[in-house]
């Protein structure tokens, strides 16, 4: 109870204090739930790095072309193992989640392909890679590659439509599993493996590629062991654990890698080169730490989820599956949107005294504002919050390296806007 009474201490009002009491037990059993994902994922880690015989010595690197950095080469037999692929691309100079997307759409797709989305509209930042967003130079469709997309149906994917909208020119079928800054949940694993079972139905030879970013360590199973051909994510989301300074990883059929692999460095080259700047260390204990690392975040999003109690719409709510870090809650008041974010920025270890103003961020339509204050720049398997200031003012909260932190960051939140008197909590 010290913890009750520090926030006692520090002003804290004493019915916020006892929500929070209140919602915590109600998610007891759910959180097992997840501990025990969490302990099934720290195994397959674990197992992963004694297996490739893991050696301290592997941390050393190379300077120059970086020719046979036996850490490089370890990082990508530790992803291959965990994510269950033949072959993987694990790399600090993929410079973010986008780039890491980019890499096997740009790699694997040719002039006069089809490439479909099965999940509606992709990630914002996918669309100038695809060219259905501005300046459409060297974007996949100036390349000559056709795009369609399936919308979604109440927040599902449409499989009985997939049929529809394959032709014998798609090569290639995109699924992001995260929800973006959609409104709609993350796809589960089993929801991902009927709608590869539906595409490969149709046509086997068709490449799935998942989206995996803020999925990573949130189910038992990663989307490759359930029929993807090829993933990719980041390395400043789950699988860096918080501690990865940058990177991206792509984990798939071995023909795939090796694509992307000539594309990323050179044909010739392909993964032979490449320095790992020292960070193997980062990137390994990252990824060891990871499981809980998510597990914290994950926890910290259902708490969040208590705004439902206090009638705001949570996405997804108390009782939706899971699967990934994040949660969106729907203020409908511009006041209480800032109040969230300004808090989670107060709440940081680094840049707490700084407070989040909306402003005009490129490529938006809106002014956003944005709250992180992290060790590592952009990282957001930190606590961090962001919205765009527009109807119906949903915030989108994801990480925590702690489960504590996030508790201590929606306490101050409660707290503020109970004050604010824009909230009302009632014993
Ligand atoms: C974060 C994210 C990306 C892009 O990652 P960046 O590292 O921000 O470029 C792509 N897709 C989804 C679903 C994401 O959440």
């Amino acid at each position: 109870m010290e913890f009750e009474n520090i926030l006692l201490q520090e002003g804290v009002d004493p019915q916020v204090v006892e929500f929070v009491r209140e919602m915590e037990s109600s998610m007891e059993s759910e959180f097992k739930n997840y501990e025990d994902i969490a302990d099934y994922c720290q195994v397959k880690i674990l197992r992963a790095m004694q297996e490739s015989k893991l050696a301290s010595t592997d941390f050393n690197w190379t300077t120059g072309y970086g020719y046979g950095d036996p850490g490089r080469e370890k990082v990508e037999e530790i992803y291959s193992s965990i994510f269950k692929s033949e072959d993987a691309l694990v790399r600090p100079n993929i410079v973010s989640g986008t780039h890491a997307i980019s890499l096997v759409l740009f790699s694997i797709l040719r002039g006069g392909d089809h490439f479909l989305s099965i999940t509606g509209t992709p990630y914002d930042t996918l669309l100038k890679v695809i060219g259905t967003k501005g300046n459409s130079d060297g974007s996949l469709i100036d390349l000559g590659v056709e795009y369609s997309e399936i919308p979604l149906v109440n927040g599902s994917i449409d499989l009985k439509s997939i049929v529809d909208y394959i032709k014998p020119s798609t090569k290639m079928v995109e699924i992001q599993r995260s929800t973006g800054y959609s409104d709609r949940r993350a796809f589960t694993i089993s929801e991902i493996k009927e709608a590869i079972e539906e595409v490969k139905s149709i046509n086997k030879d068709i490449i799935v590629f998942v989206d995996n970013c803020y999925g990573e360590f949130t189910e038992y199973l990663e989307p490759v062991e359930i029929g993807a051909d090829i993933v990719a994510g980041s390395l400043i989301k789950n699988p860096g654990g918080g501690l990865a300074y940058s990177g991206g990883y792509i984990c798939g059929r071995e023909d795939l890698i090796n694509k992307v692999a000539s594309r990323l460095t050179a044909p010739g080259i392909g993964k032979d080169c490449g320095l790992t700047f020292g960070i193997t260390r980062q990137i390994l204990q990252g990824l060891f730490l990871s499981p809980s690392t998510v597990l914290g975040a994950r926890k910290g999003a259902l708490f969040s989820a208590c705004f439902e109690k206090l009638g705001f719409k949570c996405i997804p709510s108390v009782e939706d599956p899971r699967s990934d870090i994040i949660q969106s809650i729907e203020f409908k008041d511009p006041e209480l949107l800032k109040i969230f974010c300004r808090e989670v920025q107060f709440a940081s270890p680094v840049d707490s005294y700084f407070t989040p103003e909306p402003w005009d961020m490129p490529g938006y339509t809106d002014k956003v504002i944005m709250a992180a204050g992290g060790f590592i720049e952009g990282s957001s398997i930190e606590l961090s919050a962001d919205g765009p200031m527009r109807e119906p003012y949903t915030v989108y909260f994801q990480g925590g390296l702690t489960y504590s932190h996030c508790k201590i960051a929606l306490v101050k939140i409660l707290d503020k806007m109970k004050k604010s008197g824009l909230i009302k909590i009632t014993p």
